[in-house]
């Protein structure tokens, strides 16, 4: 009986923005005791876009902007983007650098008429070993407490530039998880951004832990660690850097928008971006193993 029952719900699934890709899933979703959701692009919507400019030493903030924009060239991240967009608005002449590298949840680094030049976040100022200017840190802290992700623009080793970029909460981010504590189940949030911004996130949405700064190589072992607390664990993601913890999870979700690589490694997909299908998830899940008693 219990393939025709998973068979029934796989389908009652699809009606509801879900594709199942491991049916094994439709059985471990009424078991889950937390759900960990990756911040941007998940919770938010993951469309950044540039608010403000600081700059010191006189540097000039279109100039800054638009070193900013060429450095990122190359990144497929959603910061660059925004930031390449901003540039694009303004009308701004773009340098042209002559090598790309990305810095694996830091930022990118590339060369500008001979000089290396760094973009990246609170984490890349750490690894370089480079100090904000008490003008950059005000602006910075600020913008955190907004919710605002902030990337540095470095250049020979000194912070000169600061760009301010504003994502968008989901709404139903909010709805989805009143539901699940209503459920009796735990939220997370797990993200590559700075400690300000994941607190200011998780107190706007009522969620009750929060990991900041987490390396993309380290996304998976926070997983691991929840289960080794013996907690059954969900893990709901979009990006490249998601993949791992995904598969490490009970239960993988991703976001049908997300990266080609989030969606191959998860066992379910919601298709509308919806993160209130997590709840009908495991509602449907619940529902049909009474069913089988
Ligand atoms: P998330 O988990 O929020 O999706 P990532 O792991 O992709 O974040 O990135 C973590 C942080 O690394 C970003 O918040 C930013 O500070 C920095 N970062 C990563 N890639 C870039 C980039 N291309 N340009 C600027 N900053 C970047
Ligand atoms: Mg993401």
């Amino acid at each position: 009986a219990v393939p025709l029952v998973i068979a029934i719900n796989t389908s009652l699934a699809a009606q509801n923005g879900m594709l199942v890709r491991d049916r094994i899933a439709m059985e471990e979703a009424r078991k889950l005791d937390i759900v960990v959701f990756d911040k941007t692009g998940t919770l938010t919507r993951g469309e950044q876009g540039v608010v403000a400019v600081e700059t010191v030493g006189g540097v000039d903030e279109d100039e800054a902007l638009a070193l900013t924009a060429a450095v990122e060239g190359d990144s497929e991240h959603v910061i660059a983007r925004a930031i390449r967009t901003a540039a694009h608005e303004r009308g701004l002449p773009l340098p042209e650098p002559t090598s790309f590298e990305a810095i694996k949840g830091r930022g990118v680094r590339a060369t500008v008429d001979g000089e290396t030049v760094h973009v990246g976040g609170p984490n890349l100022l750490v690894a370089l070993d480079v100090e904000p200017a008490p003008e950059l840190a005000r602006f910075a802290s600020e913008a955190g407490a907004n919710a605002q992700t902030v990337v540095y623009l470095v250049r020979e080793g000194e912070a000169v530039a600061a760009v301010a970029l504003a994502d968008v909460v989901r709404e139903e981010s909010r709805a989805a998880i009143e539901a699940l504590h209503d459920l009796g189940v735990e939220v997370a949030m797990l993200t590559g951004d700075s400690e300000d911004v994941a607190r200011a996130v998780a107190s706007d949405l009522g969620i009750d832990t929060y990991f900041a700064e987490v390396l993309p190589e380290d996304k998976d072992s926070k997983i691991a660690e929840l289960q080794s607390r013996g907690k059954r664990v969900a893990m709901v993601g979009d990006g490249v850097n998601d993949a791992p913890a995904l598969t490490r999870a009970n239960v993988g979700i991703a976001i049908g928008s997300g990266t080609d690589v989030a969606v191959e490694s998860a066992d379910v997909v919601l298709v509308q971006n919806d993160p209130r299908d997590v709840v009908g998830l495991i509602r449907l899940s619940r529902a049909s193993y009474r069913k089988m008693q």
